[in-house]
Order: C-alpha cells, then structure tokens, then sequence
C-alpha cells in the first residue's frame, strides 16, 4: 500500500511527526531504525522536557511518544531505511526487507555524538560519561568534570558546566583551539576553567562511575592520571544522511539543506530534528521541529491534492 507520509527516524523529532500526520489523518510509516528511538535512548533521566515534573528516562520518553502516535494510527517498522529514491513519484524508501511508497516523506534520522572508541568510554556512558553537557551538567554540581574537544561546542559546554561544577577541565588533542575567537575570550575570563593541552586520552577510570582519565601527551609521549567525576565528550556530531546523499542537498559537513521550514532540495521531502540542526540539539527543539515538518508535510499534500482527506 502507498503511504501519505513516510517518516525515517524515530526519536523526538520523528515521533512527533508521526503524532501530528497520525493526528491529520495521514496514512503514515515510520520506519523506526533497528535501534529505535535516537539519542534520548542513550540518556538516563531527562528532567528539561515541558510536561514532566518528576525527571523521567529518556526510553520512557521515547514509549510514550511511539505509544501516542500509534494512538493516532501511525504503523512502525522497527528496521533501517537502507536505500532511497526521491527521483520518482510516488518517493520510496526502501528497508532490506521491502520498497515502501509514499507522496511526502520526512526525514528525522537525527546525528550521532562522535565517541573516542574506547572501551571503558562505552562502560562507563551514562555513569560519568556523557555526550551532553545541557542533558547532564545539572547532576555534576560542586564535582570535577573533563571536557573532551577544542571546538566551539566544547568551549560552550564546559562554559555551561561551571554554572555547576567545581572546576573544568578541557582536554584537547592539541595547543590550538578551533572554537571561534569570541568563545575562546569568554572561556579565558572564567576562572572555573583549566586546559591541559596536546593531550588525547587513553583510558576513562573507574569500575562503577567515573573516577578521572588516564591521558598521553602527543608531544612528549608522557602519561598522566587526571582525576574527575564526570567526563563530557564534545569531538563533534555527524549527522545520519548517508542514505540521502545524492539524492538531496546537504551541507559540508553532511546535514540536510533546509528552506522555507523544513523543505529540502526535493519537493514532498521534509527534514526535521538534529539532521538539519547542529545548533541546539535538544529533544524538545527536535519535537517542537517534527511538529513542523508534519505541518508542511501535510500542507504540501492538500496543495498537491495527494492526502488521504
Ligand atoms: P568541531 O568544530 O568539529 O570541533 C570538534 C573538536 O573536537 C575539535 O577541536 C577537534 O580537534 C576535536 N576532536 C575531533 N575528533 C577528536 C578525537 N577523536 N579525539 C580528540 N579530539 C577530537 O565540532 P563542534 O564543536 O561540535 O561544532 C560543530 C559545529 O557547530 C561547528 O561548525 C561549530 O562552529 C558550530 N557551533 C557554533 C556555535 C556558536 O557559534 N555559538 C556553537 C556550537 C557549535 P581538532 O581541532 O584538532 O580538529
């Protein structure tokens, strides 16, 4: 059957998509990804989305925004999208499995936190570990965190985490940093804030939470043991348009172009959530984003006279 709307991704940004074209009537997929939900799946308790007092886990968000859509007649797929093509009508997207067809698809396949690879980082994610200091700077009060990266978001976060922290320490592979001069002036002011430079970490200690890194100067070769309770890492994100290259414009760094809201290069292609923003990132930019790009999807349709109603 060909669907009104297909929508790739499942997190905040897509959930609610399908919440808003379940809600319009719309026929819609989501193909969920065969590790649904995004990163607030990554996260343990989200205590900044509007509407829950009481902190609530980021996978019980997520089951309440997939149970809402369903609510409203949203079917899932909980498999990956391997393959599109958004040069023929209707627009397909295709899992391993099968060729979905739909008139208007939106994509929310959202970006994935760049981690160092190491082993006792992916022990230790969520007891220390974090990829977001908005998300976790909150629980590090009066403690001692590392900040990993030179760029403007490490700058920014650790900025951040003094509203909190005791001290700051940001860590970076080398003596220069890439964040833009005005952060770098901001972050020099404040006296939370120490760098240990030309250094790349080795090792995240600790059995249970996170105790302090184990670091290697690249210049020198010399080891050292930096103590901390937290450990945020800001090496970038990507964002997950491999499917979609070729096939719609994205930027330099691979994030989706967007105009007009959230219209890409392709007409009945919507994108919404952390795949057309490195900015703000938050789930509830990312809802708020959905929410939109259910609104043009379905706008587009009525236009185009291609909706279920
Ligand atoms: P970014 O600019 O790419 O910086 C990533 C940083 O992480 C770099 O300093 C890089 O080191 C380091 N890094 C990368 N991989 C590493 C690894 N494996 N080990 C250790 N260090 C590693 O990324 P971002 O800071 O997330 O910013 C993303 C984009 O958002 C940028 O274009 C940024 O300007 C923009 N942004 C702007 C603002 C603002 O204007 N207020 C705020 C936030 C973000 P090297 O420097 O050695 O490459």
């Amino acid at each position: 059957m060909a669907y009104d709307v297909i929508i790739v991704g499942s997190g905040p940004a897509g959930l609610t998509s399908a919440v808003y074209c379940g809600r319009a009537l719309l026929r819609t997929l989501v193909i969920a990804g065969s590790v649904p939900g995004g990163q607030l799946m990554l996260t343990t308790e989200v205590e900044n989305f509007p509407g829950f007092e009481e902190p609530i886990l980021g996978p019980d968000l997520i089951q309440h925004m997939r149970k809402q859509a369903e609510r409203f007649g949203a079917e899932f797929i909980q498999d990956d999208a391997v393959r599109v093509d958004f040069k023929t009508r209707p627009l397909r997207v295709s899992t391993a499995a099968k060729t979905h067809e739909a008139s208007a698809v939106i994509i929310a396949t959202g970006a994935s936190a760049k981690w160092l690879g190491l082993d006792s980082e992916t022990r230790l994610r969520g007891k220390g570990v974090s990829s977001c200091a908005t998300c976790d700077g909150f629980f590090f009060r009066g403690k001692d965190t590392v900040t990993i990266g030179g760029g403007d978001v490490a700058l920014e976060d650790t900025m951040f985490l003094t509203k909190f922290v005791n001290h700051a320490t940001i860590v970076h592979r080398r003596d220069t940093l890439r964040a833009s001069k005005i952060l770098q002036d901001r972050a020099s002011k404040n006296p939370k804030i120490s760098y240990v430079w030309d250094s790349v970490v080795e090792e995240i200690l600790g059995q249970q939470k996170v105790e302090g890194i184990r670091i290697r100067n690249v210049k020198t070769g010399k080891q050292d043991v930096l103590k901390c309770d937290g450990v945020f890492l800001a090496i970038g994100h990507e964002p997950n348009t491999t499917i979609f290259q070729s096939q719609i414009e994205l930027d330099q760094k691979g994030y989706v172009v967007t105009h007009n809201g959230t219209s890409t290069s392709v007409e009945g292609v919507f994108a919404c959530g952390d795949v057309r923003d490195f900015h703000y990132r938050q789930a509830i930019t990312a809802a708020g984003d959905g929410c939109r790009a259910a609104m043009d999807a379905e706008d587009y349709l009525e236009e185009k006279s291609l909706g279920a109603h």
